[in-house]
C-alpha cells in the first residue's frame, strides 16, 4: 500500500466561547491510499496552528511538512507506522508543534493498518511494542472493560456543585470528577465545602475526583494541605493541583504526602496525585512519573504524538507501578484511539468519558462508544479504531481553509 493522500480538516462551531469546552472546534486527519483504505484521527490541540505543520514550507532540512514526509511512503504493516512515526518527527525536528500536529496522522495511520490486517488496534500494540511491555500479566490480546467516569466542572457553590452531582448519581454515574471553577480561588473553608458537596451529591458509594485545574502553580505546600483536607472525603485522586511543569514542586508534594502518610491508596483512604493531561511528548510524562512522584498519569493520546507514545506511558507507568488514565475531551473518534492504548491491562479501569461536549463532537462519529447495562465501557471489536467518522452529519461544521504565500497555494480545501 501507498500513501496517497493526507488531509487535515478544520471543523468548528459556529460560536466559540472561552468555556474549559476543548470540543468546540477540533482538527480531523484523514490518510488515504492506493488501495482504497482510509484512516481517521484526531488532535487536541489548536487546529489552525496544527494545520499548518501539514503544509508549512520546507525551511531546512529539519522543518519538514507532515504532508512531505508521508505522501509517497509504503503502508503494510506496524512496523510502517514506527517507520512512518520516526520520519516524520525527524523531519519536524524544530517544529515545535509537531507532536501535537501528528498525533491525528500517527491514529489515522493504526486505523488504516488495523483495517488492513483486520484487527483491533489493541491487538496489534504488544507485538509492535511489547518487547518494552513490563506487564506480566499474560492478557496481550484480551480487551478489558472500564470504569466511565464524567467529567464535570464544579459549581460556583457548593450549593450547586451538590445538584450536579446529585444528578450525575441520579443519571447513574458510579464515578465523576469535579474541576476547575472556584477550587482554590477564595479560601481553604469552600474548598473544602466543594469537596464534600460533591461526596455528599455522588454518595459514599461512588467514587469521586478532584481536579485542582493547575491552580496553586508551584505552591505544594497548599497543595499538601488542601490533600490533606480532602482525605477525609476519599477521592480517588487530586489532578492538577501544580502547573504541568512544575516537576520539582510535584516531587516536593509526593515527598509530603508519603512522609505524612497521607498517601495510603492501598487502604483507600489517602489521596494520589493525578497529572499528565499536558503532555506534548513522552519524556514530559516521563518527567512527571520518574520525578514527579505521581500515582496516575493522564496521557491524551491526540496531544502526546498517537497512540505509540502514549502507549509507551502506559508501559511505563506498569514499570512503575501507577496507573494510567486516558485524557480524552474531544469526540468518541479521540475516546477510541485512547481505549485501545489501555484495553488490555485489567488493572487500569477507568475511563475518561466524553458524556456531553458540543454537537459537534457528538455527531462526529456513527456509532459512540456506548456504557453497557453493566456501567462499563469495551472497546470495540472492529478492524482500526472501530469507530466511522460521520462526514455528512458534520459537513456544517467545516471551516475550509485556503493558505497562499504570493503565487503560490500552500493549502487547499480537500474533498470531503
Ligand atoms: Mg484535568
Amino acid at each position: 500500500m501507498k500513501i496517497i493522500a493526507v488531509d487535515p480538516f478544520y471543523l468548528r462551531m459556529p460560536d466559540i466561547t472561552a468555556a474549559a469546552d476543548g470540543t468546540q472546534d477540533t482538527l480531523l486527519v484523514r490518510i488515504r491510499t492506493d488501495t482504497g483504505l482510509e484512516g481517521w484521527g484526531e488532535c487536541d490541540a489548536s487546529p489552525l496552528v496544527s494545520l499548518a505543520v501539514y503544509c508549512c514550507p520546507m525551511s531546512h532540512g529539519n522543518i519538514i511538512n507532515i504532508r512531505t514526509s508521508l505522501i509517497g511512503e509504503t503502508l503494510d504493516s506496524p512496523e510502517d507506522v514506527l517507520r512512518l512515526n520516526e520520519k516524520a518527527l525527524r523531519n519536524g525536528l524544530d517544529i515545535q508543534q509537531i507532536q501535537h500536529a501528528y498525533s491525528g496522522a500517527e491514529i489515522a495511520l493504526w486505523d488504516i493498518i488495523g483495517q488492513k490486517l483486520e484487527q483491533p488496534v489493541y491487538r496489534l500494540l504488544e507485538s509492535a511494542l511489547g518487547e518494552r511491555a513490563y506487564s506480566n500479566k499474560g492478557t496481550s490480546d484480551i480487551a478489558h472493560p472500564k470504569l466511565p467516569y464524567a467529567s464535570v466542572l464544579f459549581g460556583d457553590t457548593p450549593e450547586a456543585t451538590y445538584r450536579i452531582a446529585a444528578e450525575l448519581h441520579e443519571q447513574g454515574y458510579r464515578a465523576a470528577k469535579f474541576g476547575w471553577g472556584p477550587m482554590g480561588k477564595l479560601d481553604e473553608a469552600n474548598d473544602i465545602a466543594l469537596v464534600r458537596a460533591a461526596r455528599e451529591g455522588m454518595g459514599t458509594e461512588a467514587q469521586i475526583m478532584i481536579d485542582a485545574g493547575v491552580v496553586w502553580g508551584t505552591d505544594y505546600d497548599t497543595a499538601y494541605q488542601r490533600a490533606a483536607a480532602f482525605a477525609q472525603f476519599s477521592p480517588t485522586w487530586l489532578e492538577e493541583p501544580l502547573a504541568p511543569d512544575a516537576i520539582d514542586a510535584y516531587g516536593a508534594l509526593a515527598g509530603l504526602l508519603k512522609g505524612s502518610g497521607v498517601t495510603k491508596p492501598a487502604h483507600g483512604t489517602g489521596v494520589p496525585i493525578a497529572a499528565g493531561e499536558g503532555s506534548n511528548n513522552y519524556r514530559m510524562a516521563e518527567d512527571l512519573i520518574v520525578h514527579g512522584g505521581i500515582e496516575f498519569v493522564q496521557i491524551d493520546a491526540g496531544r502526546i504524538g498517537g497512540i505509540v507514545p502514549a502507549f509507551q506511558v502506559r508501559q511505563l507507568a506498569e514499570q512503575h507501578g501507577i496507573q494510567y488514565v486516558n485524557h480524552t475531551f474531544k469526540s468518541h473518534l479521540s475516546l477510541a484511539a485512547a481505549l485501545h492504548v489501555f484495553a488490555t491491562n485489567p488493572d487500569f479501569n477507568l475511563l475518561e468519558y466524553p458524556a456531553a461536549g458540543s454537537e459537534l463532537s457528538q455527531r462526529l462519529v456513527t456509532e459512540p462508544l456506548q456504557v453497557d447495562s453493566d456501567g462499563l465501557v469495551r472497546v470495540k471489536e472492529l478492524p482500526g479504531l472501530g469507530v466511522r467518522v460521520d462526514t455528512e452529519a458534520i459537513r456544517p461544521y467545516l471551516a475550509p481553509v485556503r493558505i497562499e504565500v504570493g503565487e503560490d497555494t500552500v493549502f487547499e480545501p480537500a474533498d470531503f
